[in-house]
């Protein structure tokens, strides 16, 4: 915990962590230490961790990198960093991200960006760690915490996973309680962990997850012993490859690594066979559409009179100014237009044309994937993301459905509800990490970080 503290000390101009809590940390890495040498503590007792600040944590600032969030200390813990506590682990912090994680560059948090702790080749331009989890993502490929949080709607454990170097895994929807997780898109949203191994990620999915009265998602399924499940034997798996991942203008280098990925699980043993998810091609737009929708509902609480930052008002100002000063004031740009394509599609006009068409696509993705499984298909590999890290502000300015296009590969996963873990697979010709994605069957994520063992 106290080399943790220092590195994250010197480790500033990452801007990673966004409010430390050392004192917290030594406090609790005393406990840590007096369980262990009574001899009852659990594997991840005195694991210095960073927790993404869409967690709720007790008496410790969240924000959700939101300005309208300012001055929010929780009363209460969220349920997986509650597991987490009670495990024995140590939080050194919140860490930063996009601005109730929508993003994926951590550019649209309040708090300005974290950064990379990567360099493309002998350059100094700084580069994104992704996002929406970039401070977990930075902060875990830095060592400057063993683990961390992260949430993913539609890739913000993954992508920056991927940018980074790091594993992270989102798991089965429902696995992991989002009770005390500031919601973003309901039936999307995962907390997941983000390692340096997936061996680490297994151990630390396994103190995160669990049934919780509190999320009525919450699956009310035995928590395995994931670790236990990485036996190395992957022998007769059957690995899919969609041919509908295979996009026009993918780079060569990401074919390469896919390729690569594929034939380091047939050296394991495993079969490969080519598949097809027929309707890949409609899940961004499907994503684009859900995610905004669940959003613009989830965001309509921040109203300047519960929680956090409220606008100064003017004589003769009444609530409905109170409102639009407060939410003008408190939301970044990415989140308002959020908040406005989700109004937008739900409303009466065109509610069916929008949100319900969406649904149904949702179904025949799950379908595609169902499928697929009932075939025998154990696991499905594919890129991570379409590219490697890209420069900050680069892709900030331009049109924002090219930084939705980061997610072309993941969305999939969660309009699903499958799990799906990113691992880093090698580097690009300018020396940045490329991760590969492997997607699971339900509730099989032991399996899944079993299969994902062998490629790491
Ligand atoms: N980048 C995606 C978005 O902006 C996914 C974010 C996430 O998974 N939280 O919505």
């Amino acid at each position: 915990t106290d080399a943790c503290l220092d590195a994250i000390e010197g480790a500033d101009a990452l801007g990673a962590f966004v409010h430390n809590t050392p004192d917290l940390a030594r406090e609790q890495a005393k406990a840590a230490d007096a369980r262990i040498q009574a001899g009852d503590a659990p594997d991840m007792c005195g694991i210095p961790l960073g927790i993404k600040d869409l967690f709720c944590t007790k008496g410790v600032p969240s924000q959700a990198a939101s300005r309208i969030l300012e001055g929010f200390t929780p009363e209460y813990e969220s349920t997986v960093s509650q597991n987490l506590l009670d495990n024995g682990t140590i939080m050194l912090g919140k860490l930063n991200m996009d601005e109730f994680a929508m993003g994926s560059s951590n550019e649209t948090s309040c708090y300005g960006n974290a950064v990379n702790p990567w360099r493309r080749g002998n350059e100094d331009t700084a580069l994104t760690p992704g996002g929406s989890s970039g401070g977990s993502a930075s902060a875990v490929a830095a060592d400057l915490c063993l683990g961390a949080t992260g949430t993913d709607t539609g890739g913000s454990i993954r992508q920056p996973a991927a940018f980074t170097g790091i594993t992270g895994i989102k798991p089965t929807y429902g696995r992991c309680s989002r009770w005390g997780v500031v919601a973003f898109a309901s039936s999307l949203d995962q907390a997941g962990p983000m390692t340096k191994s997936v061996r680490d990620a297994a151990i630390m999915l396994e103190a995160m997850c669990g049934h919780d009265a509190k999320d009525s998602t919450s699956a009310d399924l035995a928590v395995p012993n994931f670790e236990a499940m990485l036996t190395g034997d992957i022998k007769g798996k059957k690995i899919g490859i969609p041919k509908e991942y295979r996009m026009d203008g993918m780079p060569d280098e990401i074919e390469a690594l896919w390729a690569k990925g594929a034939d380091m699980l047939r050296d394991a043993g495993a079969e490969i066979v080519d598949i097809s998810l027929p309707h890949t091609k409609y899940a961004l737009p499907a994503y684009y559409v859900i995610a905004p929708a669940e959003a613009s509902s989830n965001l309509a609480r921040y109203d300047g009179v519960k929680y956090g930052h409220r606008a100064t008002l003017e004589a003769g100002d009444g609530i409905n100014d109170m409102y639009e000063k407060t939410r003008a004031e408190g939301f970044g740009s990415e989140v308002q237009r959020r908040v406005m394509v989700g109004t937008y599609v739900l409303s009466a006009g065109f509610y069916d044309a929008y949100y319900n068409r969406a649904r149904r696509v949702r179904t025949l993705i799950k379908k595609d994937f169902d499928d697929v499984f009932a075939q025998g298909v154990d696991a499905i590999l594919t890129p991570a993301t379409p590219s490697a890290a890209f420069g900050l502000g680069e892709m900030k300015n331009a049109d924002p459905v090219k930084m939705y296009l980061n997610d072309v590969f993941t969305v999939t996963v969660n309009l699903a509800g499958l799990p799906g873990i990113a691992i880093p697979a090698g580097l690009d010709a300018q020396g940045l990490p490329l991760g590969l994605q492997l997607i699971g069957r339900p509730w099989e994520e032991g399996d899944l970080l079993n299969i994902a063992h062998e490629v790491e």
